[in-house]
């Protein structure tokens, strides 16, 4: 913003019109005329791809569910403990958090909805059953809340 950068919340991108010095992009607030577009769109960025007239890669949604534990449970945690990581990746962790609880997952699963953020009675299973293994002490302490995310996995590597 100092440097002369403006920031427009609220402009939902729909379509992108390229012309020949600039490219129109056309918002839910109106249009927007640039000379470059950087598409940071997260799991609508291959959306905003094709509407440049490619098909470089396809977003699917990778949701991942976590327990937090009390506050009560940190000083069991002082670091982040990982298990081994297998092919799939570095699997389910136990964590601090910057706020003085305690997290156990992520449970990972593949999805085709991009609004999907609930959570599941088989996930909260298997964060235990994972969570078990890992440091059995932390499955006697309370868990205040369950949430999930998506994370926007592409088709190909990074
Ligand atoms: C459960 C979970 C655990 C994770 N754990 C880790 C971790 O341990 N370490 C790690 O490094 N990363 C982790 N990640 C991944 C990390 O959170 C993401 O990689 C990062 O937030 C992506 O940032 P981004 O700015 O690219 O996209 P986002 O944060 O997704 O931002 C994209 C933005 O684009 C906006 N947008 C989309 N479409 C449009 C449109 N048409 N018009 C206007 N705006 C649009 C969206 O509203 C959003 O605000 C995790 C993710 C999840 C879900």
């Amino acid at each position: 913003m100092n440097r002369g950068a403006t920031l427009l919340l609220n402009h939902e991108v729909r379509s992108i019109e390229v012309g020949d010095a600039t490219t129109t992009v056309h918002t839910s607030a109106g249009p927007v005329e640039t000379r470059w577009v950087v598409n940071a769109a997260g799991l609508g960025a291959d959306i905003l791809d094709r509407e440049f007239g490619f098909e470089r890669f396809t977003v699917t949604p990778r949701r991942g569910e976590l327990l937090v534990y009390d506050k009560l449970a940190r000083p069991l945690v002082d670091k982040i403990v990982l298990p081994v990581p297998s092919a799939l990746g570095k699997g389910v962790l136990v964590s601090p958090t910057i706020y003085g609880n305690v997290m156990l997952g992520p449970q990972p699963k593949t999805l085709d909805d991009r609004t999907a953020t609930g959570t599941s009675e088989a996930g909260f299973e298997f964060l235990l059953s994972k969570g078990a293994k890992l440091m059995p002490k932390l499955l006697t302490e309370e868990v205040t809340a369950a949430y999930s995310g998506l994370r926007a996995a592409i088709d190909h590597g990074d």
